[in-house]
C-alpha cells in the first residue's frame, strides 16, 4: 500500500512533458476564473482540435457520422460537453470524465451599488462554501457580464492587466480588533460585511444655484455618482443594468509556480480546474478508441449542480439523445442503454495531507500532494450519507487500467471520519445505473482563495484520465 514521491519515479523525459502540461495547465488558470471563461476557452481548444458544435449538425442533418467524429455542445454558456466517438456503438456506453468549471467566489448582488462614510461599496453574496476571513485584504478582479435591456451583452474583466486597478474587501485593524477576535472563526468576518471597495472620490462639485435635483440628490452621494459617472463613461451602463448581470469577485493575478523547487502550483479555482484541464488535454488526445469519449465540464456543483448548468440537469441526457439521433441510433432503449452501461470518472478535488491540521485526516486514508491521481470510492458524511460508494468491480478494473498505463496513483477518503465531508457530481450520474467514482487531484487549502496543488499531480490525472477515456 506503500505510495512514493512521484518526484523520485519520473525520468528527464516525463519531467519535460509534467513542465510543459503544468506551464499550459498555469495559463488556463490564469485565463480562465469563471465558468463562463472556462466554457469559451475550452471551445476554442476543442474547435481547433476539429470538434464541431453538434447544433450545427443538427440543423443540417443526413451527415454519416464516422468514428472518430469530434463533437460538443454548449448550455447557456456555462456548461460543455465533448464527444468523440468510437469503433462500437453509442449503445455500448461511453466513458465519461465529468469535472466542474465554477469555483467558490463572492457574487455582485442585484441591487449593489452604495456609498458609506464617503466609501462607495458593491455588495456581494458569497458563492459556494468559503472562510469568509479568507476573503478581506486581497487583491481581488471583477469577472462576468452585464445584459442590457437591448439584449447587448457586455463582457467585464477588471484587475487582471498589470495596468487595471484592483478591488477589495477591509478588515477591522489589529489594535480596534479586542472585540472581533473573540468571536467564532465562522463570525470574525460576516458575509453581509463582505462589501467590495470600488471608490473613494466624489464627483466634482456643482454650483449650488445652478443644481438640478438630480444634482442636489448625486452631491449627497457623491462618490456613489462618480463611480456610476464612470461605469456610463466606459462601459455605457446604468445602475439598473446591475439587475441583469453576473458579476463575480475573484482573486486578481496570474497562477504562480510555488516552492524553491517550483514543483507546485498557487492559483485561484483549482477546485476543479485542476481536474477539468486535464480531462480536456486527455479528451483532446483521445485516438482509436473502442468507446465513445466524453469530457463533461459542469456549472454549479458548488452549490449542489443545481440549475440548468449544474449536474442534475438533464442537459447530459439531452446532449446524448441527440448524438443517439445523429448517428441514426436513437432509441428510448438505446438511450437507457447507453447511460447504463457507461463509466464515469467523475473528476473532482480531494483533501491532501496536511501537517499543520493533522488531527483532521487519517495517515493511511489521505491522498498526499504529489502521490498521484486519487482514487476516493465514497465522499459524504457521517457514514458515508449521501455519496456514491463505488463498486469493488469497478475499481478492480480501474487498477488494472491505471497499472498498464503507468499512472501513479493512490485512494483516499477526505479527512478523518465524522469531522465533516463533501460531495461532487457522482452520485448524480450513477442514477443512470452507471459505473462512477470520484477521481481527482489532491489540494492544499481547498476552497481557499489561493490553493495549491502538485505538478505531479496534474500529470498523473492526465495520465490516468487519459488511460481512462480509451480503455
Ligand atoms: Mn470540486
Ligand atoms: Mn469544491
Amino acid at each position: 500500500m506503500e505510495r512514493q514521491n512521484c518526484f523520485k519515479l519520473y525520468n528527464e523525459e516525463e519531467r519535460s512533458q509534467l513542465e510543459q502540461l503544468a506551464a499550459d495547465y498555469r495559463k488556463f488558470l490564469t485565463d480562465c476564473k469563471t465558468e463562463r471563461e472556462s466554457v469559451r476557452e475550452v471551445v476554442r481548444q476543442a474547435e481547433a482540435a476539429g470538434y464541431r458544435n453538434m447544433e450545427d449538425l443538427m440543423q443540417n442533418g443526413g451527415e454519416q457520422l464516422q468514428p472518430g467524429a469530434k463533437l460538443y455542445t454548449v448550455c447557456m454558456g456555462k456548461a460543455v460537453a465533448l464527444f468523440r466517438l468510437g469503433e462500437q456503438p453509442l449503445s455500448a456506453g461511453l466513458n465519461i470524465l465529468g469535472a466542474h468549471v465554477d469555483s467558490p467566489r463572492l457574487d455582485i448582488k442585484q441591487n449593489p451599488l452604495f456609498e458609506a462614510g464617503e466609501l462607495a461599496f458593491l455588495d456581494t453574496h458569497y458563492y459556494g462554501g468559503i472562510k469568509k476571513y479568507q476573503w478581506v485584504t486581497l487583491p481581488l478582479a471583477l469577472h462576468g457580464v452585464v445584459v442590457k435591456k437591448d439584449g447587448q451583452t457586455v463582457d467585464i474583466v477588471i484587475g487582471e492587466d498589470a495596468d487595471d486597478p484592483v478591488f477589495c474587501v477591509t478588515d477591522l485593524l489589529i489594535h480596534l480588533a479586542q472585540e472581533q477576535l473573540e468571536k467564532k472563526g465562522a463570525r470574525v468576518v460576516e458575509g453581509e460585511a463582505l462589501n467590495l471597495l470600488v471608490g473613494n472620490a466624489a464627483l466634482a462639485d456643482i454650483d449650488a444655484a445652478d443644481k438640478s435635483d438630480e444634482q442636489k440628490k448625486a452631491a449627497k452621494q457623491a462618490v456613489k455618482a462618480n463611480i456610476l459617472r464612470l461605469l456610463e463613461e466606459k462601459y455605457g451602463l446604468q445602475e439598473e443594468d446591475f439587475i441583469s448581470a453576473e458579476l463575480e469577485v475573484v482573486p486578481a493575478g496570474a497562477a504562480r509556480e510555488s516552492g524553491l523547487d517550483r514543483s507546485m502550483i498557487l492559483a485561484y479555482g483549482q477546485d476543479d480546474s485542476a481536474c477539468a484541464y486535464p480531462s480536456l488535454r486527455a479528451m483532446l488526445e483521445v485516438e482509436n478508441s473502442q468507446r465513445c469519449a466524453c469530457c463533461l465540464l459542469v456549472d454549479k456543483e458548488e452549490i449542489g449542480s443545481v440549475g440548468a448548468t449544474g449536474m442534475q440537469s438533464r442537459f447530459f441526457e439531452n446532449a446524448v439523445a441527440e448524438l443517439l439521433n445523429l448517428t441514426g441510433e436513437f432509441s428510448e432503449l438505446n438511450l437507457r442503454r447507453l447511460l447504463q452501461r457507461s463509466r464515469m470518472l467523475s473528476s473532482d478535488v480531494s483533501s491532501a495531507y496536511d501537517p499543520a491540521y493533522a488531527s483532521a485526516f487519517e495517515k493511511n486514508n489521505v491522498a498526499y500532494l504529489s502521490h498521484g491521481l486519487v482514487f476516493n470510492k465514497f465522499t459524504g458524511a457521517r457514514g458515508k450519507s449521501g455519496s456514491n460508494d463505488a463498486n469493488a468491480e469497478y475499481l478492480g478494473w480501474l487498477r488494472q487500467v491505471m497499472d498498464a498505463a503507468g499512472v501513479h496513483y493512490q485512494t483516499a477518503e477526505l479527512g478523518k471520519v465524522d469531522l465533516g465531508g463533501g460531495g461532487t457530481i457522482a452520485y448524480i450520474l450513477a442514477l443512470y445505473g452507471m459505473e462512477v467514482i470520484d477521481s481527482g487531484v489532491p489540494v492544499l487549502s481547498m476552497h481557499a482563495p489561493w490553493e495549491v496543488t502538485s505538478k505531479a499531480d496534474i500529470y498523473e490525472a492526465y495520465k490516468g484520465y487519459k488511460a481512462f477515456l480509451m480503455a
